[in-house]
Order: structure tokens, then sequence, then C-alpha cells
């Protein structure tokens, strides 16, 4: 856990003009923003608007261990007590940000009232895609209340399809068969994680699934839910039908970015995030983006990045908060070597780098039939990324070949088969 603690006089510092500073989102993002702010000595007033009605908290378990158990599901707090008064906000939460209106410095909240700021850290990450059904027992998961009503689920229900074989949906599968429930998991693309990784490799969480006893259904799209009130049935593009009075959807994520319709702030197009310079700045002086939310360009791998990754949404909210209090015209340009993770069937996967379907794929150390590997992922005659499964380790070694910009063969020189 990161120190907390405000130093200096009670006068309120200042840094470069700016007094008072709003974070829009209470998630990892704008957890990050608050205690960076701090921790660089900003005493002035520093708010935090969120939504939803907690305190930041960890998303990751919520796929994972929260949905697991029978009992009581696994705690998901960030900081204790102490920690998250010692940042000393000015908490807004259970209230959405609801226009930022850049020429009167301010953010207009859900009630009418209106947070003052001279800096702003966007950080409204993204919601869960909804699948186009209002049915009862058809789940999304991204908040705690999404993952509480999908474990009071997992109790009483016997079998849930699965729609989205993405990591969302592979997780959940794999915490549905520890919960002791049989599982369809319908993918339309040929193989799982598709999006991000090339088939070949992602094959072997094809037989991940199904040697966990998962009913792993690929090329299969859904083309409907059906039933009164509740699901009943699950309609597919094979021409198929599932019972189904439980389904959970892993289809993906939107950015929040409606609330700055308006104020100046780009949007990126294609990854449909906010559009951010390297700076983490948006097109309005003082507005900084982070986390799921911002897009910007990485000068490592071209075009705009936009990263739903637990790690990217910490750091890039710290660079973005240093930035914001050097001003414009200095600070540091944001540069990181993505990095995720994902655990399915008790097995780590973990990504650092960039993955593209496209990319080509090397097993550099283990095999994919023992399902511990370490693969080079490279583009245009450079190493992109690198993928590991129960490899923690090795994965970790390489990442200075990332942050280092290695060609493919250099970094194919470095491997040692015998480490
Ligand atoms: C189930 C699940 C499992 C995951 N597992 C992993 C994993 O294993 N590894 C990994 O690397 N990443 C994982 N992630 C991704 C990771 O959790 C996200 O990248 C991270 O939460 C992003 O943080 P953020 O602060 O940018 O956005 P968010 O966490 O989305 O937080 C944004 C907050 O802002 C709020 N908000 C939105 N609009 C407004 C508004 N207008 N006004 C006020 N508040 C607003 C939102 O409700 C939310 O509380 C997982 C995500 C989920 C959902």
């Amino acid at each position: 856990m990161r120190a907390a603690v405000r130093t200096g006089t009670t006068e309120g510092r200042q840094m470069g003009g700016i007094r008072e500073i709003a974070i829009a989102g209470a998630g990892m993002a704008g957890l990050h923003a608050a205690e960076s702010l701090r921790e660089a000595g900003f005493e002035g007033r520093v708010t935090m608007i969120g939504d939803e009605g907690h305190r930041p908290y960890s998303r990751p378990p919520l796929s994972k261990e929260f949905l697991t158990g029978k009992g009581a599901p696994a705690s998901v707090e960030l900081r204790d007590d102490a920690a998250f008064e010692a940042l000393d906000l000015d908490l807004r939460l259970g209230r959405r940000a609801q226009r930022l209106r850049p020429a009167e410095r301010a953010i207009e909240l859900d009630d009418g009232s209106a947070v003052a700021a001279d800096g702003v850290v966007v950080a409204t990450g993204a919601r869960a895609r909804r699948p186009d059904t209002a049915l009862d027992g058809v789940h999304v998961l991204r908040s705690v209340e999404d993952a509480e009503a999908v474990h009071e689920a997992f109790k009483t229900e016997e079998r849930v399809v699965v729609v989205g074989a993405g990591f969302i949906g592979a997780e959940v599968a794999s915490s549905a068969r520890s919960a002791g429930l049989e599982v369809t998991l319908l993918e339309a693309a040929p193989t799982p994680l598709t999006r991000v990784i090339d088939p070949r490799v992602g094959g072997v969480f094809t037989e991940l699934h199904r040697d966990n006893g998962v009913d792993l259904r690929l090329g299969v799209g859904v083309t409907g839910f059906e039933g009164r009130g509740r699901v009943e049935r699950v309609r597919l593009s094979d021409g198929d039908t599932l019972d189904a009075s439980l389904v959970v959807a892993g289809l993906g994520a939107l950015p929040n970015t409606e609330w700055l319709e308006g104020s100046g702030v780009g949007l990126a197009e294609g990854t449909g995030g906010v559009l951010c310079d390297e700076y983490c700045r948006t097109a309005v002086p003082g507005v900084y983006a982070a986390g799921d939310i911002a897009a910007w360009p990485h000068p490592r791998y071209g075009g705009l990045m936009r990263l739903e990754h637990w790690t990217n949404a910490g750091e890039q909210a710290d660079t973005a908060v240093r930035n914001l209090l050097a001003g414009d015209g200095a600070g540091t340009p944001y540069t990181p070597v993505p990095y995720f993770w994902s655990d399915q069937y008790g097995m780590k996967i973990q990504l650092l780098g960039q993955a593209a379907p496209a990319d080509t794929a090397e097993i550099v150390h283990g095999s994919a039939e023992d399902r511990k590997f370490v693969a080079f992922l490279g583009r245009d005659g450079m190493l992109v990324g690198v993928l590991g499964l129960r490899s923690t380790p090795k994965v970790m070694r390489y990442r200075r070949l990332l942050s280092e910009r290695t060609t493919w063969e250099g970094a194919l020189a470095e491997v040692n088969p015998r480490s």
C-alpha cells in the first residue's frame, strides 16, 4: 500500500497556480490520482466524484475469487479507512458528473450542484456492454453489485451460459466450474481470446476450458434471449437453442464519455475513449485523463492505445497527475510497458506489451501441451509482447526487452532455453 499522508503547512500548498482539483471517477485511476496528488505535496482541495456510492474498490477479484466460494465473497477493499481518510478528499459518492464546463472551471453533478476545479482528472472508466435484453437472469460483470448478483445466482443455479470467451467470460466460466456449476461458454470467434492472441496460441485456452468440463462452443453467436420476465432460453446463430435461467455476458466494455459531450474534450476514433496526447492531456487545458477511459499515442506501438488493464489505471493516473501539477509544456510522456493478467482454472496468464491476432507468435520456453509456456509476440520485426502461462518469473524477466525496444531477432537472441 502506498503512503497517503499529507505533509507541509495547513495553508494548502498550491502548485502551478492550481488550488482545486476534481477527480471524476472513483475507481483505481481516481484513487491513484488522489494519492499521487497528496504524495506530490498538493494541499489544495481535492474533490472525488463517483457515481457508484462506494469508495474505490478492486474489480479484478469480481470475476475470480469473489465468485468461487459458497460463503461470503472475497474482500475487494483497496485501502483501509485510515489510509483513505488521510487523503482528505471532498468525497461525492453516489453522485454522477453530468457535464464538464471548462469556461466556468466547473463540473456539474446530477443533483444540480457544481464542483469548482482549476484542474480535472477524467477517470470515469468504462461500463460493461449489455446484451440486448431486459430479461431477469441475464447479467454483466463490472460492479460489485453485478458480482454479488452472480455470486448469489451461483448458489442456487445448476448451470450457467456465459456469452463471450474474452478474459472476463473465461474467468466467469472458470469460477462457475469451481463453484460446481455446469458451464456452456459461447464464443463467436474461432478461439477464446481471439481479440488479443494469435489463434495458434489461443488454441491452448480452448483445451483448458474443455479439460475443465466446460461446453465451449466456438464460432457461435447469440441471436436472442427468450423467456417471460426471466430468461429461459438462449437462441444461437447455428440454429441451436439452450435452456438457461442464468446467463453472464462478457461482451467487452464501453468508455464512460457521455458526460464530456460539448466540453471540448475530444474523443478518440476507433478506441472510443478520451483523446489525450502523450502527456495524458486532453484538448481542454488543465483536463487530463487516465485509466480505462484514456486513449493516447504510445510511441512504441504506433496509433492510439487504450488499455483496460488494472496496472495501467494506476500508472497512468500517477503520470497524469504529475503532468497536471507540472503545467502545460512540462511533464513526462506516458510510455509504459502494458501489463495484464488473468487467472483461469488455477493458472495465471500474463501479457506484457501488446498483442494482436496478426502478430507473429513463437513459444520460447515450455510448451502449449504442458500448459506452461512463454511466447514472444512480434510485429514489423520488433518484439511487441510477451505472453506467459504459469511462467511468472520468466515473463517478468523479459519486461526489459519491451521497455528497451528490442528487435525480434534481438529478443530471440536473449532467450536462454535452459533458464
Ligand atoms: C470483472 C473484472 C475483472 C477484471 N480483471 C482484471 C485482471 O485480472 N487484470 C487486469 O489487468 N485488469 C482486470 N480488469 C480491468 C480493471 O479492473 C480495469 O482496467 C480498472 O478497473 C480500470 O480502472 P478505472 O479507474 O480506469 O475505471 P473504473 O474501474 O471503471 O472506475 C471508474 C469509476 O467511475 C465511475 N463513473 C463513470 N461515469 C461517471 C460519472 N459520469 N460520474 C462519476 N463517476 C462515474 C464508474 O462507475 C466507476 O466507479 C477487470 C475488470 C473487471 C470488470
